[in-house]
């Protein structure tokens, strides 16, 4: 296991990030916050599917005054996910116009590069970062490279164009992102915020920059950081680029919080995100969240669907129960179950699982034989072969976990 980078940890409500902590993932909701009852159904959505803190934008008036009731029926629905709010240009006065709303949140996202210029932003910072102070919560400095500070980049770049070796643009780009997040968080501190209450994030929507701008970070600074990649796009671009940018990271201890930013296929639920940075912590064996089904991909030996139909409904009646076997059965999230088409490795894999099951291939009646713990212990066949397996899985999930 890749040791973890050393960082301060940060509470967030019941929440630690940072500090040798599990891994946090979050998520952010695309309701208009405005609208209390969406977002709270929303946020309870996500919260559900295993999302740790949600963020949602809190860009108007309307928004501030709907987060202490998004707040109060989260907390008389039973939900009591952390809510951090993501402020952009009028972050300090709706904080300072809102009490009730910079309350109810447990953590503040601010943006350095969205909050004016010049001593207009240093003071629009410094009411900020009070208002953090006065009401004892956490705050990201989230530095994007869609919205740097626009006179750090001239000061910079002008530094550099007087170098006797300039840096390439690139390279620039990424010195500038994290001189961003370093000085905002030396202001922050310096007005009393605690290196505790602080959460760094450099985001950028390239791969490789991604991960050059987070090491050039983890290597300067010891805060907690919050990884992304933003607006990595939509389905399968943007999994396999998250996935790519965040492993690499993970895998060199960087990151103490993960968010995966997909754009919703449309009519697709906003839990996408969550699952998927669920899977990438899980793939990565940093953390376990769900039985993970071992699937071969099928070849020319299942030519038939029945395989195709059997792992997907083996994996259909995993989602379905552990809600209920999350509480009833503590580690079953551990468990390892193997759904293969055919002899060449089905019987080797699935007595690597937990529990597995292998298919003859095709041109064969269906029969299966099904191994628990290694041995094999029945073989299915005929008609009924998924549900008398999910009975036999049941079983193992009571006697195991139980
Ligand atoms: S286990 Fe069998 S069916 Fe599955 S991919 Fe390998 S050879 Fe093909």
């Amino acid at each position: 296991m890749p040791e973890r980078h050393p960082t301060v940890p940060v509470k967030v409500g019941d929440v630690t990030i940072g500090g040798g902590a599990p891994v946090v993932v979050q998520s952010m909701t695309n309701t208009d916050t405005a609208d209390a009852a969406a977002t709270a159904a929303q946020v309870a959505e996500l919260a559900r599917a295993g999302s740790e803190l949600v963020r949602i934008t809190v860009n108007n008036e309307a928004a501030a005054r709907a987060v202490p009731f998004i707040r109060e029926r989260l907390d008389a629905e039973g939900v009591t996910v952390p809510l951090v709010g993501d402020f952009h240009f009028n972050g300090h006065r709706l904080l300072e116009k809102y009490p009730e709303c910079a309350q109810a949140l447990a953590k503040y996202r601010i943006n350095p590069g969205n909050v004016g210029s010049g001593e207009t932003r240093d003071r629009a910072f410094a009411a900020f970062i009070e208002k953090a102070v006065e009401y004892g919560k956490a705050v990201r400095i989230g530095v994007n490279w869609g919205s740097l500070d626009k006179q750090l980049v001239a000061r910079m770049m002008d530094e550099n164009a007087r170098a006797e070796e300039p840096l390439d643009s690139g390279s620039m780009i990424r010195e500038i992102m994290v001189a961003s997040a370093l000085e905002s968080a030396a202001r922050a501190e310096s007005l009393g915020l605690g290196r505790n209450r602080i959460v760094l994030s450099c985001k950028m929507s390239g791969v490789q920059d991604l991960i050059a701008v987070y090491q050039l970070l983890a290597g300067r600074t010891d805060h907690a950081l919050h990884l992304g990649l933003t607006e990595a796009g939509m389905g399968s671009k943007g999994i396999v680029a998250s996935t790519a940018a965040l492993a690499v990271l993970l895998q060199q201890g960087i990151g103490d919080t993960i968010r995966v930013s997909l754009t919703p296929q449309p009519g697709e639920a906003r839990t996408t995100e969550v699952k998927v940075a669920q899977q990438i912590l899980q793939s990565m064996e940093l953390r376990e969240f769900t039985p993970q089904v071992i699937a071969c991909p099928g070849c020319g030996r299942t030519t038939s669907t029945y395989f195709q139909e059997l792992a997907r409904d083996i994996q259909t009646f995993l989602d379905e129960r552990m809600p209920r076997w999350r509480a009833q059965y503590p580690g079953v999230e551990r468990m390892s179950v193997a759904v293969m088409g055919c002899v060449v490795n089905g019987p080797g894999e699935s007595r690597h699982a937990d529990i597995g099951i292998s298919l003859p291939g095709s041109g064969e009646q269906p029969s299966a034989p099904v191994y628990v713990d290694g041995e094999k212990k029945v073989t299915l066949k005929g008609e009924g072969i998924a549900e008398a397996f999910q009975e036999i899985v049941e079983e193992y999930v009571r006697e195991r976990f139980g």
